[in-house]
């Protein structure tokens, strides 16, 4: 995470719902990957739809909204504190962070592709769309 003056274009902008916390990223976004652990549908209901960028791409613009929560050791997700938003998710020792793709503003050019950690998706909803399927989360990590 860097705050300076960076010149290198900007790929996309996101934030959450009421805009006390927004964010840019210079660098590319990978496509989407929809997480059906306990964690992501404890936090938002339902899977939850991450791309992910190189951590140094990423540029958080300061806010005293922003909080971090820790759901293990090794991990840490931004949200807003105002409006609730769910926005980052870091994990100890990737290089890269996990974005929802719900916070970035459209168009986004990206598309879902697959679906991961799919032995814990929840018994009330099929997965339906044709997608490729993994049970356990991808071995280059994600959220
Ligand atoms: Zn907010």
């Amino acid at each position: 995470m860097v705050v300076n003056d960076d010149d290198r274009p900007i790929r996309a902008r996101g934030g959450c719902l009421c805009g006390s916390v927004r964010f840019l990223v210079r660098g590319p976004l990978v496509d989407i990957k929809a997480c059906h652990c306990l964690i992501c549908r404890r936090l938002h209901s339902y899977c939850c739809a991450y791309t992910a960028c190189e951590t140094v791409d990423l540029e958080i613009q300061p806010s005293p909204k922003l909080r971090w929560y820790r759901p293990s050791p090794t991990s840490r997700r931004g949200f807003c504190s105002k409006c609730g938003t769910q926005l980052f998710s870091f994990a100890t020792g990737r290089d890269h962070v996990s974005l929802m793709a719900s916070s970035l503003d459209e168009p986004t050019g990206l598309r879902l592709v697959k679906h991961i950690c799919v032995n814990q998706k929840g018994d009330y909803y099929e997965i339906a769309d044709g997608l490729p399927q993994e049970g356990g989360r991808d071995p280059g990590g994600w959220h």
